[in-house]
């Protein structure tokens, strides 16, 4: 199986250095500090099939399996970090890559001068149920505020 082979490794740890070559699931996993039981590491890694709507080799991105809006989509690093409160430094990257990814996913999906809506939600009362950090993209319809 062929993955993390596409992530820029440039500003990872030299750990990590090592994914760059073809290697097996089970070692890439390893590597990358995929979590053997966590869903979104699962889809990343193609363990689990998801359809990828976007993949930049550092994150990735998939439509919800319960649509809150006509277009939803989760924006995800291949990383494995549980929550927004767990990034290290090389988090200031990545957060900043995934609202490019949001961008870019808006434009395709004809959402982005109607407007939409990224949403990270952290521990309960953020309403977090997958606790590997990713990033909702929310649009074809107009956004309510105060959120519920
Ligand atoms: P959270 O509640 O952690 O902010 O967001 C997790 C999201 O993942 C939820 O909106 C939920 O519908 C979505 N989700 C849970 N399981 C799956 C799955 O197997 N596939 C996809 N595509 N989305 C999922
Ligand atoms: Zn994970």
């Amino acid at each position: 199986m062929h993955f993390l082979v596409k992530r820029p490794t440039r500003h990872l740890e030299t750990q990590r250095r090592s994914a760059e070559t073809d290697c097996t699931g089970a070692e890439a996993m390893a590597i990358s500090g995929a979590m053997s039981d966590c869903l979104f590491c699962k889809i990343g890694s193609g363990e689990i099939p998801g359809d990828k709507v976007f993949d930049d080799g550092e994150l990735f991105a998939i439509r919800d399996i319960h649509p809150m809006a006509p277009v939803h989509v989760l924006v995800i690093p291949y990383r494995h970090v549980e929550t927004i409160l767990d990034f290290d430094e090389d988090g200031q990257r990545l957060v900043g890559r995934a609202f490019l990814a949001a961008a870019e996913i808006a434009r395709r999906e004809g959402i982005a001068e109607t407007g939409y809506r990224v949403v990270a939600n952290c521990n309960r009362d953020g309403g977090q149920t997958v606790f590997h950090v990713h990033f909702h993209v929310l649009g074809g319809r107009a956004m309510k505020w105060p959120p519920g």
